[in-house]
């Protein structure tokens, strides 16, 4: 579980966020939407101790982020936007170890963790493959699969289909599916709403700084048209 509690945080004088308190649980998939600017990167910072909080509280399975940071870190996986901007190595199989290298694991665990977060990914065998040769939907993949690498209970992604074409994009999709079917939580950080919105439990919807509306798609996209979100 990941929990706010009145949570600010200022950009010098501007409170990005103004007072969040809000809660993904276990198992739940969540898509947080909202306009631009309206506070969803800074919030999605928060869950792992990436930010700061300038008041107010994080925790992580009732521990506080910055009372247990490595914890924090493994428990959220994120996936950041733009992820061709983000990748450590030159090949799949080094980039994806990144993240349990750093836990100190022993290399046949690591080499475990690999093959399973490609496995999840359906990029089995793309190990060796230099990830500046992969199309957009298979780099979009490479990096959920450095994030399932640490093993999350959560896997938050911050605007995933950017710049990603239709297939690559359904292929994406088939894999957040797949992984809430199989229990971890998938919070999705998005503006566009099309098809995520089926696979979504629930959907928050954050303005200036705050999350305004949250509840299942069916009683929260009704209320959207002046939000600033694409609805589906
Ligand atoms: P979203 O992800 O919903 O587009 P952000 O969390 O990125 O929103 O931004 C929320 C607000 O904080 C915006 O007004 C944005 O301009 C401001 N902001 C975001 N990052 C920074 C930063 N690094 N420095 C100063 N202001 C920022
Ligand atoms: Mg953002």
């Amino acid at each position: 579980m990941i929990e706010t509690r009145d949570l600010v945080h200022r950009y010098g004088d501007e409170a990005a966020l103004d007072g969040v308190s809000t809660r993904i649980d276990d198992g739940e998939f969540v898509v947080l939407a909202g306009p631009n600017g309206s506070g969803k990167t800074t919030l999605v910072r928060h869950f792992n101790g990436l930010l700061e909080p300038d008041s107010g509280t994080v925790e992580v399975d009732e521990t506080d982020v910055f009372a247990d940071l490595v914890a924090a870190r493994t428990e959220v996986g994120m996936v950041f936007q733009t992820p061709r901007d983000c990748f450590v190595a030159a090949t799949v199989a080094a980039d994806v170890a990144f993240g349990p290298e750093n836990l100190g694991l022993p290399r046949a665990d690591i080499d475990r963790r690999v093959e399973a977060a490609l496995a999840a990914v359906e990029l089995d065998g793309y190990g060796e493959r230099r990830i500046d040769r992969l199309s957009g939907g298979e780099r979009a993949r490479v990096a959920i699969a450095g994030a399932l690498a640490m093993e999350p209970s959560h896997l938050v992604l911050d605007e995933p289909f950017t710049g990603l074409d239709w297939p690559a994009r359904e292929s994406v999709l088939d894999r957040l599916e797949a992984l809430h079917d199989a229990g971890t939580s998938v919070v999705v950080v998005t503006h566009d709403l099309r098809d995520v919105v089926s696979l979504a439990d629930r959907i928050a919807v954050m303005s200036a700084g705050r999350v305004v509306r949250t509840g299942t798609p069916d009683a929260v996209l009704p209320d959207l048209d002046d939000r600033g979100v694409r609805r589906p």
